[in-house]
């Protein structure tokens, strides 16, 4: 469903006159084509960002945050959705970056350090009011707060839990899946994913080849990219059902929350995960609402920022209802660990049945890239929120005149 992409983003950085050399990096995924138009989404914001009085900026980014969400012209072309919320998230997470920054903190641990009002402040409760009250956000804060201190001293100590998407890509020979999948096991990761819904021939059978590499301890998620129609994921998962499956992602439109609910219903006990491509907060509120997933998967870079990411971690937390993050793309590891970090210390305060998905590619090109051991992401020490590029990378691979663009003869 997402075939011959290209991984691109669009970069984002905010520069102060403060003279103390610290700037705010971030950026908003995209898959190629589109990068252009997520700029230019992005540019568009530079009157809510440019001139402005940083402190004032940093010290309300739930004000700043509702600014930008509620542009009254550019909310035309969402409302709160694709590019436009995506380019307030980028502006927004770059704000956030640069906060950390200045607090030396890493992102996790400053957000995990706020007050619970302070937090609550930065979530915009409008349309979540009939799923979970800024009352009970609150409640899901507070009942966190006793074990805060000793939750971030054992996040430190033994990182968070990761699963791997590496052995599963569709176009693996057998062979190499089951190496890969045995590799994984050897790594230390309890958990890995396989892409599936070309054929279902050939994946009852990359299915049987993982269940037997990895034994009945380890737990395989698929993941269709939105390729079925429901009743075809139901009759697919079905068919996968006897190698035991621990979750299905995306097997319809991520907009389908009644199809979500009718394929979970249909194919328990395998759990339903989805949330990558879902826009934003409200469609959350409903796959919670009528109980349409088992798992919650949220993306640093698709909705509005680390706020909205707070606020779907909250209700997710307000219903019980593990979050297991979306993290295949460029930075989007990296980003969204802290939000794991911070749910972990301040917000569900469990890690139980929770996985950040891991996937080992270009992290060369990040200035804090993740470190992975034994199958868990190491707490990040170094201040910020994890989305800033080398400048080199960023200057080699600018488009369309950086050089290795310059090379390909791109235009
Ligand atoms: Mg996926």
């Amino acid at each position: 469903m997402n075939p011959e992409p290209d991984y691109s983003a669009a970069y984002a950085v905010l520069h102060t006159d403060a003279g103390d050399g610290l700037e705010g990096h971030s950026l908003a995924f995209t898959t190629g084509r589109g990068n252009d138009i997520q700029s230019a989404a992005i540019q568009a914001l530079e009157q809510w960002v440019v001139g402005r009085r940083v402190d004032e900026v940093l010290g309300d980014l739930g004000a700043f945050s509702r600014e930008m969400v509620h542009e009254p012209q550019l909310r035309w072309l969402g409302p709160e959705k694709g590019v436009v919320q995506m380019a307030v998230g980028a502006v927004l997470n770059a704000a956030w970056d640069l906060r950390a920054k200045r607090a030396g903190q890493p992102l996790w641990q400053h957000l995990a350090r706020l007050d619970v009002e302070e937090l609550l402040d930065l979530v915009d409760f409008r349309w979540l009011t009939d799923a979970m009250t800024r009352a009970e956000a609150k409640a899901v804060l507070t009942r966190a707060l006793p074990g805060r201190e000793e939750r971030e001293a054992l996040l430190l100590e033994r990182g968070y839990p990761a699963y791997t998407t590496t052995p599963g890509w569709l176009g693996y020979s057998d062979d190499k899946l089951e190496r890969l999948a045995r590799e994984a096991v050897a790594d230390g990761f309890t958990q890995i994913k396989l892409k599936v819904g070309a054929d279902l021939t050939d994946d009852v059978r990359r299915m049987k080849v993982a269940r037997a590499a990895v034994g009945d301890d380890i737990r395989i998620a698929v993941d269709a990219n939105q390729r079925w129609d429901v009743g075809q994921a139901i009759a697919w998962m079905h068919a996968l059902a006897p190698y035991e499956p621990y979750w299905i992602e995306e097997p319809t439109s991520p907009d389908d929350v009644l199809g979500h609910a009718t394929v979970r219903r249909a194919v328990h006990p395998i759990k339903v995960a989805t949330g990558e491509h879902v826009a934003n907060r409200v469609v959350f509120k409903q796959l919670l609402q009528l109980r349409a997933v088992d798992v919650v998967q949220i993306d640093a870079a698709r909705v509005a920022g680390v706020n909205e990411n707070l606020a779907i971690l909250l209700m997710a937390a307000h219903h019980g209802v593990p979050v297991c993050p979306h993290a295949g793309g460029v930075g989007l590891c990296e980003m969204v660990q802290h939000l794991s970090m911070t749910d972990f210390v301040a917000i569900s305060g469990t890690w139980a049945d929770r996985v950040v998905e891991h996937v080992d590619h270009l992290h060369e090109h990040f200035v804090t890239p993740v470190q992975l051991e034994r199958g868990r992401y190491r707490a990040p020490l170094a201040p910020g929120g994890g989305g800033e590029m080398h400048a080199a990378s960023v200057a080699d691979y600018t488009f369309p005149d950086g050089p290795q663009w310059r090379a390909r003869g791109a235009r």
